[in-house]
């Protein structure tokens, strides 16, 4: 398969890296995930726009229109154009000898990939998740490729057979590994501030905005672990996982069988609606 690599689309085998990348070396770098519907990249233009926010909040000058713009080239050159796929980009401070500050001359790398990946209409998965400290930095709204702190928490949470581990930060749920959590009580939705705790997800928001189109009351309040059982919902959200109901945190199930809330089931209705609506936006 092809790979985009600082402006070219090279063969993903002869695409090569120096060791002195500083991404390989510090894990100094961002990235970003999307996915290609039947009619467009999904939220394309927020998901660049997080990438560019990002490059910034680090320091490195790189402009995203040149990814946005290889974008297609890479899909052709993958025969994906036309294809449900993800599209998985990268930017790394570059090449330099190893010193901890910023290096005054380097390049940053781009990569680009995409693979054929099809998203279900609805994700029918009830997750089983499983709280755990969030022992990550204080910088989580940067969608750092240091994910060593995600990797181990996932890791656990997959030792444990379950799906996802649930973060408690100083007994509040910040999110999950890889994905947002939300809540339902009593009919009014809670998910974690954006603030330097939490990604500020692509799905969490478009989430926000069909609560609001809804009505349905939505509250960006943190949640306590101690209060989940006051709780009648849960559900993450991501690009890949969309809406996924939690029916189980811990040992507190809060559906028997294969239940699906009311408010997540409606939510997941309508983002199921919006990707058929959804181009390239
Ligand atoms: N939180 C974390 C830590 C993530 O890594 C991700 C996605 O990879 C998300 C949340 C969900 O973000 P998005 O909806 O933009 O995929």
């Amino acid at each position: 398969s092809k790979v985009f690599l600082n402006g070219e689309i090279v063969d993903s085998n002869a695409a090569k890296i120096s060791v002195f990348d500083r991404g390989f070396l510090f894990g100094d770098g961002i990235y970003e995930v999307m996915v290609q519907l039947e009619n467009g990249i999904f939220y394309k233009n927020a998901h660049l726009q997080r990438m560019q926010d990002n490059l910034k909040k680090i320091g490195i000058a790189h402009d995203i229109a040149e990814l946005d713009s290889q974008i297609p080239t890479l899909l052709h050159a993958c025969q994906l154009e036309d294809s449900p796929c993800l599209i998985y980009l990268q930017v790394t401070r570059g090449v330099a000898a190893r010193k901890h500050a910023f290096p005054s001359e380097a390049k940053p790398t781009a990569m680009m990939y995409a693979l054929p990946y099809s998203l279900p209409h609805i994700n029918q998965k009830n997750m089983k998740v499983v709280s755990m400290e969030d022992k990550r930095w204080h910088q989580c709204d940067i969608k750092s490729i240091s994910l060593l702190g995600n990797v181990l928490a996932n890791q656990s949470a997959m030792v444990q057979n379950t799906d996802e581990a649930i973060l408690v930060r100083d007994g509040f749920i910040t999110e999950g590994s890889h994905t947002n959590i939300f809540f339902v009580g009593k009919e009014k939705v809670y998910t974690h501030p954006a603030n330097h705790h939490i990604l500020d997800g692509i799905t969490r928001r478009v989430v926000i905005d069909l609560c609001q189109e809804l009505q349905i009351p939505l509250f960006e309040k943190a949640i306590k672990i101690d209060d989940i059982p006051s709780m009648d919902e849960a559900f993450l959200t991501g690009t890949t996982t969309q809406i996924a109901s939690v029916g189980q945190i811990d040992n507190h199930v809060f559906y028997q069988s294969n239940t699906i809330g009311k408010t997540t089931k409606k939510l997941q209705e309508a983002f199921a609606k919006l990707k058929e609506l959804n181009a390239d936006t």
